[in-house]
């Protein structure tokens, strides 16, 4: 039926639920330009206009003509959810955004300032999410208490990046302002983490999906080594990461240096045994001869000793990683407390005199809830 003789509540609903374009990667995007007749070429400059100027609605495409927009209005959007809330930090080095998808689910976004230290450049890092809740129930995580609820599509992971990336380019543009220092430095987002809601491994395909659009050296142009996606450690996942012709960074979440510690909090141990995760890294690690990144969660008295220290030396010991040792961001809902630096200090000493290189991590944003899934929690509560 055309638009001009639609039944107006069933228009009113098609428009409504029209597909987000950003669900599209590039070769879709060339085929569909294809099927209305357009120039081929125009689907590069659609795809500059969704990721590189970042353009918010089809008809400030300018470079697009006037009949393609509004053909591409009539069958697809630009949106992929709107902010539900959003908060800053007290010293300005984290914003949080609590964002609603179209269907009412509710996912979170983080992003990070880090200024320039000894090792590293300044750079700010968006923390997003791949799952709407998650399946896997770790104990120390408020988004594993909330249950799963679906994954996520392409489109509402990378417009995640977008959002922020906005906000990052808005504040750089205006710093090179008033900063002659700043320019020529890469303004906007530097790094992306898939470590918010969800497990990043259980949403595979459309995770690479989306990894690649990040990539694009047409769109965003996020470089591959700083993208790094985060997993509980499913073993198939990792193997098949490691034929893909991706450089990504991998990020463990390990927690613990045994299955009986580890089946505690991540009850995904349960059927994927540690030593399971363990020869699957070491199987990454041949065939990409990248580094493997492994978090370690560190909750006092749970897995915090110089003894888990001990043990996950001997776990690791040789293979091409490193550790992050994060002491854990206190959640309301979250039974263990935030180890003292004496004792993360100790755990890190240990594990150098097995060889295993580590650093401590103090996890950023703590006034703004922004641990995974403690501003959806907070959020739910108030509403209830
Ligand atoms: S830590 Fe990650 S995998 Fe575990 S419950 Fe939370 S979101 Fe899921």
């Amino acid at each position: 039926m055309s638009a001009g003789s639609a039944d107006p509540n069933q228009e009113e609903r098609r428009l409504r639920e029209r597909p987000s374009i950003l669900d599209l990667s590039f070769a879709e995007l060339e085929e569909i330009v294809r099927g209305l007749d357009e120039p081929a070429y125009r689907a590069r400059q659609l795809w500059i206009s969704l990721y590189r100027t970042l353009t918010p609605s089809f008809g400030e495409m300018s470079t697009l003509a006037r009949s393609l927009r509004a053909k591409l209005e009539q069958h697809y959007t630009v949106d992929c959810f709107e902010t539900a809330v959003e908060e800053r930090s007290k010293d300005g080095s984290t914003d949080k955004a609590l964002l609603r998808l179209r269907d009412g689910e509710l996912i979170e976004t983080v992003l990070m300032r880090y200024e320039a230290d000894d090792h590293r450049k300044r750079r700010k890092t968006v923390c997003i999410s791949t799952q709407a809740g998650c399946a896997l129930g770790c104990t120390f995580c408020a988004t594993g208490q909330q249950g799963f609820r679906r994954q996520l599509s392409v489109g509402e992971i990378v417009a995640q990046v977008m959002r922020m990336e906005r906000i990052a380019r808005a504040e750089d543009n205006a710093e090179i302002a008033v900063n002659e220092r700043s320019r020529g430095e890469r303004q906007g987002v530097t790094n992306v983490v898939f470590m918010g809601m969800g497990e990043p491994l259980a949403n595979y395909d459309n995770t690479l999906a989306a990894v690649r659009v990040l990539n694009h050296d047409q769109g965003l142009h996020i470089g591959a080594r700083h993208i790094t996606v985060s997993t509980v450690g499913l073993p198939d996942q990792i193997v098949r990461l490691g034929s893909e012709d991706v450089q990504i960074n991998l990020a463990v979440s390990l927690h613990a240096p045994d299955n009986a510690t580890r089946s505690q909090t991540m009850p995904i141990n349960k059927r994927h045994p540690i030593e399971e995760v363990i020869e699957a890294c070491r199987d990454y690690v041949a065939a990409t001869n990248r580094k493997i990144f492994f978090e370690y969660v560190l909750l006092d008295g749970q897995n915090d000793s110089v003894d888990h220290a001990d043990r996950l030396g001997r776990l690791l010991r040789g293979m091409l990683c490193h550790v992050n040792l994060i002491p854990v961001n206190p959640t309301t809902e979250g039974p263990y407390p935030r180890p003292g630096r004496a004792a993360s200090k100790a755990f890190q000493e240990k594990l150098t005199t097995h060889g295993v290189a580590s650093t401590v991590r103090m996890e950023k944003g703590i006034d703004i809830n922004a641990g995974c899934g403690q501003l959806r929690a907070r959020a739910l509560t108030e509403t209830r």
